[in-house]
């Protein structure tokens, strides 16, 4: 016994690694809550998370570049074209029913019933117009300068100027000194900050457009997928670059493969720095429980019942051991609360667990990453209709429709990055003339919910890419002898 324990331990032991770190992480958040540390005390803290996701943050570019342009500069049009139809078209159903999930679920349960609107109204505009929201994703699809999609994504920036602080800094909150330091915040520091406070202060919101942090993935998706193909039809007057690009793809992977021993540690900081930043949980436990329950139960439903399904009807596999393989990934997404970021654990785990065709991981695992969150989809239906719920609104049969079709789009809209689903949920909301400020509602736990739901979009990318593993297996066994493979690849 002792003998196949440490068998058990040596095969899987970054994995047992991780799970203990989720639990010491969250173990250690609570017992410094109770110590009281300063806000740089907490920053000091946080220092090895945050070189955590600096890491994964780093590793994005060179991968999805990489991994696109090989994949599809390998794949012939007819082959190319195939895939990525299918693809597109299984993310878009499984995020429909996602929704529909996401709708029975808050309908049964009617979590609005139970909160109160506690938030009193606030001054100012909505935060973001639905006409910008979707703007700014068609924007974002096509940089203007792909240099600068590297590090800014395009999005309508709301400024929201404090008038009048009401907190000595003494009794202050960390973020509340954060934001009273710096008078001008952005919405969601915002939102967070409202709730914290009551009265909330005097504010004012100025819309204008700017670009904000944080990578365009999804223009690099785009950019990358059409030189891919393009690429591919040029013969071999493409190979030159298709070879550095596997080559590039090849030594993130050996990156990747060194780093992952960093990120149990990595995931301690990542939790625990969390927990210590939340609020009250007591006083969240009131208002939003139900809420929180509805959310966790639809993506439970989703993730653990209707996706291994599909899976196992389509492939005839079993899904708990596809769903083993790729344990890492989801553990990565819970604590970085974010689906790009994960990406290059995804890819490990696809192919060295669950040995997926690399060219396969290679397109739908980016495009899944930037357009397929199901997690995120079922979520904004739930919050969305928890708003009407508290406001008393009736919803019709219409609206209702409305609201998946808009939560749907909306799931593709939001990047991965952490709580982009609460950006883009202004779509849903004024789609049905819900108030977007109620968004404050919401916000409190949110923080939460981006981590479960991220796992259910990371989980629904490496899923779809094990079924089109196997609706596409004929093309790719026809295809392998054509396939640009470097000499460390075969
Ligand atoms: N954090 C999510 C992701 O990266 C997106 C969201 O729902 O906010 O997949």
């Amino acid at each position: 016994i002792l003998a196949r324990g440490r068998d058990v331990c040596r095969r899987n032991g970054l994995l047992i690694l991780s799970v203990l770190s989720v639990i010491v992480g969250c173990l250690l958040g609570f017992f410094l809550r109770t110590r009281r540390l300063s806000p740089q005390e907490i920053s000091y803290f946080q220092f090895p998370g945050e070189l955590l996701m600096r890491m994964l943050k780093m590793l994005i570019l060179p991968l999805v570049v990489s991994s696109l342009m090989s994949g599809l500069a390998s794949l012939d049009a007819k082959t190319s074209s195939r895939l990525g139809i299918l693809t597109v078209a299984y993310y878009l159903w499984t995020t429909f029913v996602a929704v529909i999930v996401g709708i029975i679920m808050v309908t049964v349960i009617h979590p609005g019933g139970a909160a109160q609107k506690e938030t009193t109204e606030q001054s100012g505009k909505p935060i973001m117009s639905s006409a910008d929201a979707l703007l700014d994703l068609i924007r974002n699809m096509f940089p203007a300068n792909l240099v600068e999609a590297t590090f800014q994504q395009y999005r309508t920036k709301t400024t929201a100027i404090v008038k009048s602080p009401k907190v000595a800094p003494e009794e202050a909150t960390p973020r509340q000194i954060l934001i009273y330091g710096v008078q001008e915040e952005n919405s969601s520091h915002m939102q967070n900050f409202a709730l914290d406070l009551t009265p909330p202060p005097e504010v004012i919101y100025k819309s204008e457009p700017d670009t904000s942090d944080g990578m365009n993935v999804l223009g690099i998706v785009i950019f990358s997928a059409t030189m891919g193909i393009m690429l591919g039809r040029m013969g071999d007057s493409g190979t030159p670059l298709v070879s550095f690009c596997q080559c590039l793809n090849e030594s993130v992977m050996k990156i990747v493969a060194v780093a992952v021993w960093y990120f149990p540690f990595g995931i301690v900081f990542l939790i625990a720095g969390k927990i210590l930043e939340m609020d009250d949980p007591t006083a969240v436990r009131k208002k939003l429980g139900f809420y929180t329950v509805t959310v966790v139960c639809g993506l439970v439903v989703h993730g653990l019942f209707i996706l291994p399904l599909l899976y196992f009807f389509i492939t005839k596999k079993n899904p708990i051991i596809f769903i083993r393989g790729i344990l890492q990934a989801l553990l990565i997404a819970l604590a970085t609360s974010s689906s790009s970021a994960t990406l290059p654990i995804t890819f490990k785990c696809l192919l060295e667990n669950n040995h997926i065709d690399r060219r396969i991981a290679r397109f739908v695992l980016p495009v899944g990453a930037t357009i397929n969150m199901d997690g995120t989809a079922l979520y904004e239906a739930v919050a969305a209709i928890f708003i009407a719920q508290v406001n008393n609104y009736d919803l019709d049969f219409g609206q209702i429709i409305t609201i998946s079709i808009t939560a749907t789009a909306a799931s593709i809209g939001a990047a991965g990055i952490p709580q982009a689903g609460l950006v883009t949920m202004v779509i849903v909301l004024t789609s049905v003339g819900l108030p977007t400020d109620d968004i404050t509602l919401i916000v409190a736990v949110d923080w939460a919910l981006d981590r479960f739901r991220t796992m259910i979009n990371v989980l629904g990318d490496a899923l779809a890419a094990g079924i089109m593993a196997h609706i596409c297996r004929k093309d790719f066994v026809r295809d392998t002898g054509t396939e640009k493979l470097l000499p460390f690849e075969t």
